[in-house]
């Protein structure tokens, strides 16, 4: 199958001839006709299977050229990063055709964006968040918008957008097609699908779990921290075959530590992105790491997620992730569009069963590869790793000693004492026949205005 088959229109087809993109891929070719079809649609595909084009090729197909102000596609996605790398995505594919892309997310000035809005546009790409502000604001409307695209809903949900999703589709109109993206079909998923669609077509090019075939997938057993450090410093030093490393761990903490130590190891060479960093400085980070700059990027999970960066050589694992599923994501960033990946897992002994639900995810064992010898095995522990101290046994002790007794002493003869009520002031008072009160305080001061 080519795109020839997909008819579109010249537009379309040059752009994709200036991209080089000559068959469409398998949920590109499933999509099309659906989601032309106007009908709500639910697709289950991973990042670098080519979903983004899968509903904008239809979409861009059908959008007629009109000079109305307010929007009439809406493009969600999670994160900020992809709202950058989806309006991309749509301005090479709108080469040839004459219409305004927008991208909005929160964490940046507003009122720039508000000025945006107002020049009028035909696709918006937006966050949550900043997309509720600004309709709030007025100053967008979106009772023109006719197709709702939700991209990455997984993640979505999982970050916790349920109740903003659920204020935008109020304030949507009725009649609209939907068209949802996701790379796993979760319980929270179906549920919303349930909840908000029309009876959608489901679309899903791979099970869920199912790695990526060129993706070949090796694993260490590594014992803590310091010792992985070691590793990594082995590994990295071919620079020619880790030509571009994602490496993955599990929170923000970890990453600036495996910052800190890769940054020692390879001056220049290391950029890093969590959510605690500056918009600007995720954004200069993604560059570098795409442009080559640097070949290592440090991330976590949901930073990288829907992350489209080409030729990444290796993802590492630098743990082994609780749920198996981010192991999929993180693994889906590498061997993208054909290409060959590889994909590194280190696990320490806490980490195995872990690991054990990932291979049982995949239904296939990871190969195991030795430590080199030379590798360092540190016996240094990092906070994490070190054991809170248990007494195990102390034959001093005996075994009702941690039972809470009564007080062994009684109360000292002032404390016994009961509060009666009455202060200290009324006792002298009366002691020394003092007048209750001193009069009224103001009403010196009043005769003084009135004078
Ligand atoms: P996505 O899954 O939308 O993040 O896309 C992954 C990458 O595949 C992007 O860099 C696209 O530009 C690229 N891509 C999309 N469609 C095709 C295609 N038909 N042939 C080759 N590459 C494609």
């Amino acid at each position: 199958m080519t795109f020839k088959d997909l008819n579109l229109n010249t537009p379309l087809y040059n752009a994709l001839d200036d991209l080089g993109f000559e068959t469409p891929t398998p949920i590109q070719a499933e999509s099309f006709n659906v989601v032309a079809s106007g009908k709500d649609v639910v697709g289950i595909a991973q990042t670098g299977t080519g979903k983004t084009y899968a509903y904008m090729l239809p979409i861009l197909k059908n959008l007629k050229y009109s000079r109305q102000e307010n929007p009439r596609v809406l493009v969600l996605v999670p994160t900020r990063e992809l709202v950058v790398q989806v309006v991309n995505e749509i301005e090479k594919l709108s080469k040839y055709i004459n219409n305004r892309v927008l991208g909005v997310y929160g964490g940046t000035n507003i009122n720039t964006q508000k000025q945006a809005v107002a020049q009028g546009l035909d696709i918006l790409v937006a966050t949550p968040g900043r997309l509720y502000d600004l309709a709030v604001s007025r100053v967008l409307q979106l009772k023109s918008i006719q197709k709702l695209v939700i991209d990455e809903v997984d993640v979505m949900l999982d970050l916790g957008f349920r109740h903003q999703l659920m204020n935008i589709f109020d304030i949507l109109p009725e009649r609209r097609q939907n068209i949802m993206f996701s790379a796993t079909m979760t319980t929270d998923v179906d549920e919303l699908i349930t909840d908000f669609f029309i009876n959608p077509t489901k679309i899903s090019i791979a099970v869920s779990g199912t790695p990526l075939e060129n993706i070949t997938q090796l694993r260490y057993n590594v014992p803590n921290f310091y010792t992985k450090v070691n590793l990594l410093e082995d590994l990295l030093a071919d620079k020619d075959t880790y030509s571009r490393v994602l490496i993955f761990v599990a929170y923000k903490r970890m990453a600036d530590r495996l910052f800190d130590k890769l940054e020692e190891l390879f001056p220049s060479q290391t950029c890093v992105i969590h959510s605690n960093k500056t918009q600007n400085y995720r954004l200069r980070s993604i560059e570098q790491f795409r442009e080559g700059e640097h070949r290592l990027l440090v991330t976590t999970d949901v930073m990288a997620r829907g992350l489209d960066i080409d030729d990444v050589s290796h993802v590492i694992n630098f743990d082994t992730p609780d749920y198996p599923e981010n192991y999929m994501h993180r693994i889906g960033r590498t061997g993208r569009a054909e290409r060959k990946g590889q994909s590194i897992l280190l696990s320490t002994e806490k980490e195995q069963d872990s690991r054990e639900r990932i291979e049982k995810l995949m239904q296939m064992q990871i190969g195991v590869l030795e430590i080199p010898e030379y590798v360092e095995i540190s016996k240094e522990l990092i906070e994490e790793e070190r054991d809170v101290i248990k007494e195990r046994y102390n034959p001093t002790k005996r075994s009702g000693d941690n039972i809470p007794g009564p007080a062994f002493h009684e109360k000292k003869e002032k404390n016994q004492k009961v509060n009666l009520g009455g202060s200290y002031r009324r006792e002298m008072a009366k002691k020394y026949k003092k007048p209750k009160t001193r009069g009224d305080k103001n009403a010196n001061r009043r005769k003084k205005k009135r004078r």
